[in-house]
């Protein structure tokens, strides 16, 4: 791809022009959604889906239960989705025509309506700013304008559903995790107030939503739903440890030292991968910074094993190593 490696970093979706991401661009030429979105959502959709169970009753009517056994353990795997996006902004999705369930498509489509409502926004920008707009929104750089986008979103994705009622639930929920992987890659970026940015908007879209459900474009039934999924999402951000999520990238070191030398070209696989369809720099800094407490704790027989896997592996890419500056990266 023309520009590199880096192009479509930290992206859940951006408009590109002449290979460069931009998050609003007036005359952007394509709206871009990695290959790894369905992927992530769906990943999110079965992580809060999963501790709700069927009810132990025969009666229609009789509602969901929530499992706590189930709801511990999705919370761990969250973690490790968590660490896999702030170490490497991919995830591995090896089932990715199983992923587009109605909520991921409905979510997919938001993201790409959202999108849609920077262009169209950016072709009117001599107008206002929305009236709906408060003071203290109106006051940060990007918050308005993620607002604007997100009520062109919603309202494009109501029209469209809007004649399939009982795809309405599937919809908000749609909404729902799209916004929850905005929300985890706010989670895992720098510290400040657009970490507060995704609970902002989602709020704004849940008042839409109810708005168009009194004018009957929406259902109650999918807002108590997606209410739902939003609020288990961050039940499970409030149950991460504190100090730091798990290292895919430490694991899958640790891991292959333990395994046969044959099968160590799976690492560099990996690895490859990552740096590919993930954020390059970020697996590179985590590889780096791995490699540098392994070599501080060299008698350690685990660390020794983990520095002759990142040895294999740099040796293994060292074809590719200008593209991929592996080697540059360990210096
Ligand atoms: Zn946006």
């Amino acid at each position: 791809m023309q520009g590199g490696w880096d192009v479509l970093d930290g992206a859940a979706a951006g408009l590109v022009r002449k290979g460069q991401f931009l998050g609003m661009a007036a005359a952007a030429t394509a709206i871009v959604i990695p290959i790894s979105t369905p992927g992530y959502l769906h990943a999110l959709f079965q992580l809060l889906e999963a501790p709700m169970v069927n009810p132990d009753s025969s009666d229609p009517q009789a509602k969901m239960r929530w499992d706590p056994a189930r709801a511990k353990q999705a919370m761990g795997e969250f973690g490790l989705v968590l660490g896999m996006l702030e170490e490497t902004n991919f995830l591995d999705a090896p089932h990715m025509d199983d992923a587009w369930v109605p909520a991921v498509t409905a979510g997919v489509r938001f993201i790409y309506y959202h999108e849609l409502g920077h262009v169209v926004h950016a072709q009117v920008q001599q107008l206002e700013m929305p009236c709906w707009l408060e003071k203290s929104e109106l006051e940060d750089p990007h918050l308005p304008f993620e607002m604007v986008a997100d009520q062109f979103g919603l309202s494009m994705l109501l029209l469209e559903f809007r004649r399939h009622r009982h795809l309405m639930i599937p919809a908000m929920v749609g909404v729902v995790i799209a916004m929850g992987l905005t929300a985890m890659q706010a989670y895992v970026g720098p510290d400040g107030p657009a970490r507060m940015h995704p609970i902002r908007r989602m709020n704004r879209l849940f008042d839409w939503a109810k708005k168009a459900a009194t004018l009957g474009q929406c259902t109650d039934e999918a807002i108590i739903v997606a209410t739902h999924f939003w609020n288990s999402l961050y039940s499970y951000f409030a149950a991460m440890p504190e100090a730091s999520l798990p290292s895919p990238l430490f694991s899958l070191l640790r891991q292959t030292s333990q395994r046969p030398r044959s099968d160590w070209t799976m690492a560099s696989g990996h690895m490859l991968q990552w740096c590919a369809y993930g954020n390059r720099r970020r697996v590179l800094t985590a590889l780096r910074s791995i490699r540098d407490q392994a070599l501080a704790r060299a008698d350690d027989e685990r660390a020794r094993g983990v520095l002759e896997v990142i040895d294999f592996v740099v040796k293994d890419l060292r074809d590719i190593d200008d593209a991929l500056g592996l080697s540059t990266a360990l210096e």
